[in-house]
C-alpha cells in the first residue's frame, strides 16, 4: 500500500490546528481545531469529512498541553478509522513561521534541525516556539514518520539583496540577522501558481502582485513564478496595514514612544502589533465591521478603510514598478477572498496601470478562483482562494516522495 496521506499541524501558542489530507487525490479526510490549550475551557472541534454527512464532534474541557491537544486529535482520528498509527500516513506536514536564511526548502526535522530551530526562537519569540513543540510532540507520538517543517519564511528566499537588504549598517545588521524575510509565503506560492493557472499560462510566464489580505496582511512581486519582493520584513509588522498592526511607519516614531510617550520596548511591541492597524483606527480589526459601520456613516470607520486603501494602492503601484510588466493582481485571504468593497476601493483609479473591474464580476461570492476584471483591461484581476493546508501537505508530500 502507498502512504499517501498527510497531516498537516499549524501549531499555535494556545492552538492546533489540523488538517488530515490523501494526497492521491488532494482530498480532505478531516479538519478541527483545538483551542485555548492550559486553560480549563479549551476545546476540540473535529469535523471527519470521508463516509459523507459526517458532523463535527466537539469535546469541551481542560487540555493540559499541546501532547494532550494531539493525543486528543489523534484519539479524534482514530475514531474515523484514520489514525495516526495508519500505514498510509506519509508525514506530517508542519507549518514553521520562521525559517531564517537556513531554510528555504521543506525540510525533514531532526535532532540538528530541531536544534538549529530553536535558534531561530529570538526572531519569531511569538510563533516559533509554539510550532517547534508541535514537532516534538508529534515526533513522540510517531517517532518514525517523517515530520516535514514549512516555512512562512521560504518563498520569499529568492528576493534579490536590493530587496531584502534594509539601508542599515551592514555590520550591525549582519551580526544580528537583520533583514528582510517575509511571512505567508505558502500562501503567496499557492496563489501565484494558482493564478498562472487561471490565465491559463505556466508560473514561469507569469508576472503576479498577491494581495494576501487577512488578519495579517501582506503584498508580493511574483516573477515568472519566483518572489522578487515582498511587504513584510524582520517580522510580521512592515508593510500593509493590517487587523491590529501598524504595517509601515517612520521608525523614528518607536523612539518618539519610548522618549515622549514614557514606554517601554514591549510596551511599544504590544502597541503596534495587537493595538494598531484597524483596530487602532476605529476600534474593530474585522474588516466586515468596519465596511458595516462605514456604510452607516461612522467617521472613524471610514478613515480607517481608507489609510487600508491607500497603503495597498501604493504597494501595488510599487510592485509594478519592481515587476516592469505584470499579467495580474491575485487578491487573497479573508477580505480579499471576500469583500468586494476592499478590492473595488483598491482598483479603483488604476486605469494607468491597466487596471479595471468589472462590477459584476467583482459583486459574485464563490470558493472557486475566478477573474474579475474588466473584459478590456490589459492586467487581470484574480479572486483566488488560498489554501495553505494543501501547499503544506503538497509540499511535506513531495520532500518524502523523492
Ligand atoms: P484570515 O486571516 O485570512 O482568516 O481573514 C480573516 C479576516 O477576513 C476577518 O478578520 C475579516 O476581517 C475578514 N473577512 C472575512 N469575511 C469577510 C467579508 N465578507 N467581508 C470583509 N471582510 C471579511
Amino acid at each position: 500500500m502507498t502512504a499517501t496521506r498527510v497531516l498537516v499541524l499549524n501549531s499555535g501558542s494556545s492552538s492546533v490546528k489540523y488538517q488530515l489530507l490523501d494526497m492521491a487525490d488532494a482530498s480532505r479526510l478531516a479538519v478541527g481545531l483545538v483551542e485555548r490549550i492550559g486553560e480549563e475551557t479549551s476545546r476540540l472541534k473535529h469535523t471527519p469529512l470521508t463516509g459523507g454527512g459526517a458532523e463535527a464532534r466537539v469535546f469541551e474541557g481542560p487540555i493540559a498541553d499541546h501532547k494532550a491537544a494531539l493525543e486528543g486529535v489523534a484519539a479524534e482520528l482514530s475514531k474515523d478509522g484514520l489514525g495516526l498509527d495508519s500505514p498510509e500516513l506519509a508525514a506530517i506536514g508542519h507549518r514553521v513561521v520562521h525559517g531564517g536564511t537556513k531554510f528555504t526548502q521543506p525540510t525533514v526535522v531532526d535532532a540538528d534541525v530541531l536544534a538549529e530551530l530553536e535558534s531561530l526562537v529570538p526572531l519569531a519569540p511569538l510563533h516559533n516556539p509554539a510550532n517547534v513543540t508541535g514537532i516534538e510532540v508529534a515526533r513522540s507520538i510517531r517517532p518514525d514518520l517523517p515530520q516535514v517543517a514549512v516555512f512562512d519564511t521560504a518563498f520569499h528566499a529568492t528576493m534579490p539583496e536590493a530587496a531584502w537588504r534594509y539601508a542599515l549598517d551592514r555590520e550591525t545588521a549582519d551580526a544580528l540577522s537583520i533583514r528582510r524575510y517575509g511571512f505567508h509565503g505558502t500562501s503567496h506560492a499557492y496563489v501565484s501558481r494558482e493564478t498562472a493557472k487561471l490565465l491559463g499560462r505556466t508560473p514561469e510566464e507569469t508576472n503576479v502582485i498577491v494581495l494576501h489580505l487577512g488578519n495579517g496582511a501582506s503584498a508580493s512581486a511574483v516573477r515568472g513564478g519566483v518572489c522578487v519582493d515582498t511587504s513584510m520584513g524582520l517580522t510580521p509588522l512592515e508593510g500593509l496595514v493590517m487587523g491590529t498592526r501598524s504595517g509601515d511607519l517612520d521608525p523614528a516614531v518607536i523612539f518618539h514612544l519610548a522618549r515622549v510617550g514614557g514606554k517601554s520596548v514591549d510596551e511599544i511591541d504590544a502597541l503596534l502589533n495587537k493595538k494598531s492597524g484597524l483596530i487602532g483606527l476605529c476600534g474593530d480589526n474585522d474588516q466586515r465591521e468596519v465596511e458595516r459601520r462605514r456604510a452607516e456613516g461612522d467617521a472613524s470607520a471610514a478613515l480607517a478603510f481608507d489609510v487600508y486603501i491607500h497603503r495597498l494602492k501604493k504597494y501595488i503601484g510599487a510592485y509594478a514598478a519592481v515587476l516592469g510588466r505584470v499579467d495580474a493582481v491575485a487578491f487573497t485571504a479573508g477580505v480579499g477572498e471576500n469583500s468586494a468593497t476592499v478590492r473595488e476601493a483598491a482598483i479603483s483609479g488604476l486605469e494607468e496601470l491597466g487596471l479595471a473591474l468589472d462590477g459584476e464580476r467583482n459583486a459574485v461570492r464563490a470558493d472557486e478562483p475566478r477573474l474579475v476584471s474588466a473584459e478590456y483591461a490589459r492586467v487581470a484581476v484574480a479572486v483566488v482562494p488560498t489554501d495553505e493546508e494543501l501547499e503544506i501537505a503538497t509540499q511535506a508530500y513531495a520532500l518524502v516522495r523523492g
